[in-house]
């Protein structure tokens, strides 16, 4: 490949702007994982990315598995996308006044995920599951929610227990901030446990709004649901009268075109979905039931709104990402090379002796340094942190870079070739080796 890394990894120019960064910034970073302080060390700082790779600031190439945390799902700067996105620009930035693209995309994201039969566009995942939850009380006239160990559904507060992925990352309980009257109405369960649940729906009958979940878990790793698990929580909602919300800002248009739901057969209430819907400009959505989206102002009572939302950037960055995705099916092959992915570096494990597991749905992966099977959040903190942390480091030095948790997921493109695959298992296996 034309990996152009020779000799010894140069950091000077990311050093220097990190210490900048740090300066000015809490942590040098404006979101916590982005400082490695799940692995160590100092941050790399992007200069360009172009298809599968990121080129940080002194010149080093790296093959790339995190694709911005999963939006990327056609490589960095895609013809495509950098056209519409130009084209759009030309137009105006923003207007505060409706637009053709919103109902382009609305319409086109309706048709991947055909229970969205309303759609609310809004600026990050964060506040499509904030948004979602408010419905979910507004509709039900109840207070209390429950959520899964180890699922992350973004900053806002009635999220951030148990919360993964960068909380996860710094060990961080509950955040301060929260008032402890809101944190009370978060119950949460371990992941895969429907006991759990079935004992947590007994105990509150009637008074929990809804059961929002990751369908399958990025945000501690990458972690299936058992057989069974999304349709027991779909029955006991049901039986409920509690909402079922899938948080699909990771898994949609990734584990399948139309999410885990399509995936897994199961038809939820609602919806959230982020990352790759926005081709990586800034957009979230919610949708779900009419009846229940109708509650949304102006229609119904429950407020949200938003300057940006619908931004026509975003839509145009949007609709050129999934009209691509709809109009090229690459979801077969995706799957294929990101299997190839999983078992290269599975193999690689069994090779040298380190006990792995992993799997993939989609473009979706993950690998703990775990016997496994690695089902809970708890199995998860189980695997072997510091050796995580040695594996990355050196997959780095080789031009590969791979999240930097061991509670994140990976993520592939269209553009990475099973040449790229073929590399990184080889690189991935002298940086296990080394991290013995
Ligand atoms: N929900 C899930 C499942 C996520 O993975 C994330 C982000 O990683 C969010 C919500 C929050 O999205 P955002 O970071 O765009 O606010």
């Amino acid at each position: 490949t034309d990996i152009n890394n020779a000799g010894p990894r140069q950091t000077a120019a990311s050093s220097e702007l990190f210490r900048r960064a740090c300066e000015i910034t809490p942590g040098g970073v404006n979101s916590p994982v982005r400082a490695f302080r799940g692995v160590g060390g100092e941050p790399f700082f992007v200069s360009r990315a172009q298809g599968s790779r990121l080129w940080d600031a002194d010149g080093n190439e790296y093959i790339d598995y995190v694709l911005s945390w999963g939006p990327m799902i056609l490589g960095h700067a895609h013809p495509a996308v950098v056209q519409a996105v130009t084209d759009a620009a030309q137009r105006g930035t923003s207007y505060g006044a409706p637009t053709e693209s919103e109902v382009q995309l609305a319409e086109l994201v309706r048709d991947f995920v055909p229970s969205m039969q309303r759609v609310r566009f809004v600026n990050s995942g964060t506040e499509a599951t904030m948004s979602a939850v408010r419905l979910a009380r507004g509709f039900t006239g109840r207070d209390m929610i429950l959520k899964f160990e180890g699922n992350y559904h973004g900053h806002g507060d009635s999220f951030l227990v148990k919360a993964g992925s960068g909380v996860a990352t710094l060990g961080l309980p509950n955040s301060p901030g929260v008032p402890a009257e809101l944190s009370k109405l978060t119950l949460t369960a371990p992941y895969n446990d429907l006991e759990a649940v079935e004992e947590i729906f007994r105990a509150h009958a009637g008074k929990i709004a809804c059961v929002i979940l990751e369908p399958v878990v990025g945000n501690a790793g990458f972690l299936p649901p058992d057989d069974g698990f999304l349709h027991g929580l779909r029955r006991i909602t049901e039986a409920d009268g509690s909402l079922l919300i899938f948080d699909e800002v990771m898994t949609g248009f990734r584990v399948a075109p139309g999410g885990a739901q399509e995936r897994f057969g199961i038809v939820p209430d609602l919806t959230t979905l982020g990352k790759v819907i926005g081709g990586g400009l800034p957009v979230g959505a919610y949708g779900g039931r009419a009846d229940i989206m109708d509650h949304i102002a102006p229609v119904g009572p429950v407020y949200q709104a938003g300057t940006l939302s619908g931004n026509p950037l975003a839509m145009a960055a949007g609709l050129a990402q999934l009209r691509i995705l709809r109009d090229e099916n690459p979801y077969p092959e995706l799957e294929r090379r990101t299997r190839r992915l999983v078992a290269g570096l599975l193999a690689n494990g069994a090779e040298l002796g380190v006990p792995m597991s992993g799997g993939s749905y989609g473009s979706m992966w993950g690998v703990f340094l775990a016997a496994g099977p690695v089902r809970t959040f708890a199995d998860a903190s189980g695997s072997d942190v510091a050796m995580f942390r040695r594996f990355f480091h050196g997959a780095l030095q080789r031009g590969v870079f791979f999240a930097p948790s061991a509670f994140e997921a990976g993520f592939l493109s269209t553009a990475h070739t099973d040449q790229d695959i073929d590399e990184t298992i080889s690189r991935a296996r002298d940086a296990l080796r080394d991290a013995l």
